[in-house]
């Protein structure tokens, strides 16, 4: 598999990198089990921003409900194609 090899981002890299992840999650940690549990981290030297502004933690919710909506979407969406034989779109 190609890479330039390059330390610092790289979009081309970054996203075999996300493929590769995707799959072996998928593979690995995403198995046919009925539910599923989501953790979502705040980085360190963000943390700070929440402490005084709670409001800000309304908000963090809100993004990562839309972002499990949409995991949910595209996992149901690969597993329906491979189901009809189509493939991962
Ligand atoms: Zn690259």
């Amino acid at each position: 598999m190609f890479s330039c090899r390059t330390r610092e981002f790289c979009p081309s890299c970054h996203a075999k990198r996300l493929e590769e992840w995707g799959e072996w999650m998928r593979k690995t940690l995403i198995l046919d089990v009925p539910h599923r549990q989501v953790v979502f981290t705040i980085p360190k030297r963000l943390r700070v921003f929440f402490k005084y502004k709670r409001r800000l933690l309304g908000d963090l919710c809100r993004v990562a409900d839309r972002i499990i909506y949409h995991l949910k979407l595209t996992f149901l969406r690969r597993k329906n194609s491979r189901r009809s034989g189509r493939g991962a779109a």
